[in-house]
């Protein structure tokens, strides 16, 4: 049988990422673009089309390409549709991003948020290979989630279900990029955490990142110390909801801010275990990705080609 490649496209608000992925979760090249620099879909896949076709040769004897995964921000798998993505300057509107790249490629493409795209990537070569309901929240400049149940992605009626980062943590709270007040994203992500200690701090020691921060905190340093610990309650106290809500065997936390280490995680899981319901006490876990953190968009985007187009 010949050996299965999907090309995987991760794209960003500052990089667009691709590579060729096999099967086995195996990354042959990879290379990037500036998103900025294009002014339309058509320009943005010309390009990377291109790259990718310069990143390997394939010996059509033994290899075959099953088709293109896509992870983009307000991406929609059921319309294929980029929607309203405020910081892609291509998709202010709504573009038809994966039938453009089928126009360019002639290869069969599939597109999600990249959230979702994290969760089928922990399913097909992650910790969730033996799971049938769980879910991936992604922490970095915005909060995401993937959520599977009963085996299938969760994607709504629309094609957009699976916002956690949108569901209100703090009614009243800090503005939000979707226009809405107290998201959680505007809470737990790199520019919350940031936020967080400037409050915390009363602004007296500048705005840090979270790894000045992080480290402030392993230093003993009191602020910094209470601004994780609200962020991990914040995080804890909203995933017994999600507990509540969709019965997951386990929880995979990716994303840099996922990688803060104890001073995130402790108080994280104390909030999430005295929330949780009686009955989901002590049976669900939250461990970090299985995968690797600078791998986990081109894995995910490829796992979504192979689980729909290989046979
Ligand atoms: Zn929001």
């Amino acid at each position: 049988m010949k050996k299965q490649f999907a090309a995987a496209v991760d794209v960003g608000g500052t990089n667009t990422k691709f590579g060729w992925v096999d099967s086995a979760g195996q990354l042959y090249g990879s290379g990037s673009v500036k998103t900025g620099e294009f002014s339309t879909a058509e320009d943005l896949i010309h390009r990377v089309y291109l790259e990718l076709q310069d990143l390997i040769n394939f010996d059509e004897t033994e290899a075959e390409i099953c088709g293109i995964g896509v992870g983009a921000p307000n991406a929609n798998y059921h319309t294929g549709c980029i929607h309203h993505a405020p910081n892609l300057d291509f998709a202010k509107s709504i573009v038809p991003f994966a039938s453009i790249f089928t126009e360019i490629s002639g290869l069969k493409c599939r597109i999600t948020n990249d959230a979702n795209a994290a969760a089928i990537g922990e399913k097909i070569y992650g910790k969730a290979r033996d799971m049938n309901d769980f879910m991936v929240v992604t922490l970095g400049t915005g909060l995401g989630s993937g959520i599977y149940t009963g085996g299938q992605v969760l994607y709504g009626s629309d094609g957009m279900a699976g916002e956690m980062g949108h569901t209100c943590l703090i009614p009243g709270g800090r503005k939000c990029g979707c226009g809405r007040l107290g998201c959680i994203e505007r809470y737990v992500s790199i520019g919350g955490l940031t936020t967080t200690f400037l409050e915390v701090s009363e602004g007296k020691k500048g705005e840090l990142r979270p790894r000045q921060i992080q480290a402030l905190a392993e230093g003993g340093d009191q602020d910094a110390i209470q601004t994780y610990r609200l962020t991990g309650e914040y995080l804890g106290l909203h995933l017994s909801s999600m507990a509540a809500l969709f019965s997951p065997e386990a929880i995979f936390l990716s994303g840099g801010l996922a990688q803060s280490g104890e001073v995130l995680l402790s108080p994280m899981r104390k909030a999430f275990e005295d929330n949780l319901l009686t009955h989901h006490k002590g049976k669900i876990k939250i461990e970090l990705s299985g995968l690797k953190k600078q791998k986990t968009a081109l894995l995910g985007a490829a796992a979504l080609a192979f689980s729909s187009f290989s046979q």
